[in-house]
């Protein structure tokens, strides 16, 4: 085998076992240390992308493999026999379809005379082929090469093998261990590496820079987007105004979060999960390159004509032929993270709220200072009479911190609230709706360290009839399997749940049920690890009195 030279699976796969199975946060950056400490750069970066569910670095997969879950199937089926029926049940009881891979080869399967070892590079080829397999005959070369995978893996590793393949790893680790595991392993600065994580945005890279000792080549640069800051949701005026006492208040627009970034005639935006979307947005592109200064701004885009943006997908924008007539969009700024040649990150927000006034662009977001919780009441009034969502309050001293929601943001939202939850399950509808999965059954993860997910509920669609069969073709392509009525999918599709009030209830997992659910709108901007947790449903449920 040519990637012998790399680190063998089934170690990987041996320390995730172990980090999911302690609960101790100090025991997990220990174990990843230990295990990192010993890699070469290349493997350390695979190694690092699988642990976070990033499978394949392959441009346009986002980091994802993208596979349908009759891809696994059809894989699995090539080395362990089994019925549709099992394969239902047992992801029934698991919830997660590595486990249910486990569970099936265990049961004992077929392996090839020469069994071939798994190593961390031989993983990422295999992941990198099936993101890029495209077109004609596709199918049959993902299934090839994830049997292939299969055939050569212990249960174990194949539990690991598909939840890389299906990014969806639910072993507690974020992020943040990995940066301290990685301070520990190099001896470096524990806040060295964090610095150089949120410019560089990319941890397997930190970690690899880490390892070399050039952690400080770090720096913002133009077309390298950053994580944006995010917003702590206030549950009152008056909590705001205790927490900052004077502070900026801005509406709350309805739209897509976007990062602009300009050099010259090049520009380029970026969205939350810092994916490059420039092409989706012509006009945007043209109303910016129209500036003279180079910077990078962050904002969010709207619908020029007012209301709320609600797409299925940026792919679907852009096919949309006639989107840009129909849908004219603006691009509302905000705030400035690079301006006049240097960073503004470190700045306090009156600063670059300065520097972005300074550029001379149309459509930066008005701003009100306030100190009392009336005017902060007052200014959410007028931005829901505008057609805003709420407001968002800043702190005028604080710093850009990418990525985090530090308190020195908040958010009001309107009186209801809404949670983001991920769609498990859908079921068919009545009337109209019969054969169109209209009802869509959703969860949210336990805790913020612990993403197994418990339902919470089920809404009926307020989708319009196109987007219900658009999404009802995205449930069957995710779909693992079908009981009564219902179709249990992939946990993929994020969506905002409104809802009357929150009630104990035995019928969900989770020990609560919603009043009145309904869906507000899908986030296809968000991810399975940004949905809400059961600790803001106990709070939300708690503030209701
Ligand atoms: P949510 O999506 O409900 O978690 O709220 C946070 C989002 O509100 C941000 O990620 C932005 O996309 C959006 N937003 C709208 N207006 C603003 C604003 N003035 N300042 C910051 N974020 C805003």
């Amino acid at each position: 085998m040519k990637a012998a030279s790399s680190a063998l699976f089934l170690e990987f796969s041996l320390l995730c076992e172990k980090l999911s199975s302690t609960s101790s946060n100090s025991e997990k950056v220990r174990l990843l240390a230990s295990y990192l400490r010993n890699l070469e750069s290349e493997d350390l970066g695979i190694a690092i992308d699988f642990l976070l569910g990033r499978a394949s670095r392959v441009r346009s997969s986002e980091g994802r493999a993208n596979v349908a879950f009759a891809t696994v199937r059809d894989a699995l089926c090539q080395v362990v026999t089994f019925s549709d029926d099992q394969l239902l049940q047992l992801y029934k009881e698991h919830g997660d379809l590595g486990e249910v891979a486990m569970e099936l080869l265990s049961l004992g399967h077929a392996v090839p005379l020469v069994r071939g070892q798994l190593t961390l590079k031989r993983i990422r080829d295999g992941m990198d082929d099936i993101a890029s397999a495209q077109g004609s005959g596709s199918e049959k070369r993902k299934v090839m090469t994830l049997t292939g995978l299969l055939l050569d893996s212990s249960p174990l590793e194949a539990k690991y093998l598909i939840k890389i393949l299906t990014s969806d790893m639910r072993i507690g680790v974020s992020e943040g261990f990995i940066a301290e595991a990685a301070a520990e392993a190099f001896s470096v600065g524990k806040e060295a590496v964090r610095k150089a994580y949120l410019l560089v945005n990319d941890m397997s890279k930190v970690a690899v820079m880490a390892k070399e000792g050039r952690l400080s080549d770090a720096g913002f640069s133009l077309f390298t987007p950053i994580r944006p800051m995010l917003a702590e949701p206030a549950s009152s005026a008056r909590q705001i105004i205790d927490d900052m006492g004077r502070c900026y208040v801005e509406d709350k627009y309805d739209g897509i979060r976007l990062q602009v970034h300009k050099k010259g005639g090049e520009v380029r935006l970026y969205s939350r999960a810092m994916d490059d979307v420039t092409r989706f947005f012509p006009e945007i592109v043209e109303q910016i390159s129209r500036l003279n200064e180079d910077f990078a701004l962050d904002g969010e885009l709207i619908y020029e004509g007012g209301g709320r943006l609600r797409f299925f997908s940026l792919q679907k924008l852009l096919r949309n032929e006639g989107r840009r007539e129909k849908y004219p969009l603006k691009f509302v700024a905000f705030d400035a993270l690079y301006a006049r040649g240097r960073s503004l990150l470190d700045l306090p927000l009156v600063e670059r709220k300065r520097e972005l006034f300074a550029l001379g662009y149309d459509n930066c977001a008005p701003f009100k200072e306030v100190s009392a919780p009336e005017d902060v009441e007052r200014a959410f009034k007028d931005s829901i009479a505008r057609g805003n969502e709420g407001i968002v309050a800043k702190d005028p001293e604080s710093t850009y911190q990418p990525g985090a929601r530090g308190k020195r943001w908040f958010k009001l939202k309107k009186a209801l609230d809404t949670l983001d939850v991920v769609v498990i399950g859908a079921q068919y509808g009545n009337g109209k709706r019969k054969g169109l999965l209209s009802d869509y059954v959703f969860a949210v993860r336990r805790s913020r360290d612990d993403a197994t997910l418990v339902p919470i509920g089920k809404a009926y669609s307020g989708l319009t009839d196109e987007e219900l069969r658009d999404y009802h073709d995205f449930f069957m392509r995710n779909k693992i399997g079908e009981k009564g009525n219902t179709v249990w999918v992939l946990p993929r599709l994020v969506i905002e749940v409104g809802f009357q009030s929150i009630q104990r209830s035995a019928r969900y997992e989770s020990g609560y049920a919603l009043r009145f659910p309904r869906i507000i709108s899908v986030r296809a901007d968000k991810k399975l690890d940004e949905i809400d947790d059961l600790q803001r449903v106990e709070d939300l449920f708690k503030a209701q009195g």
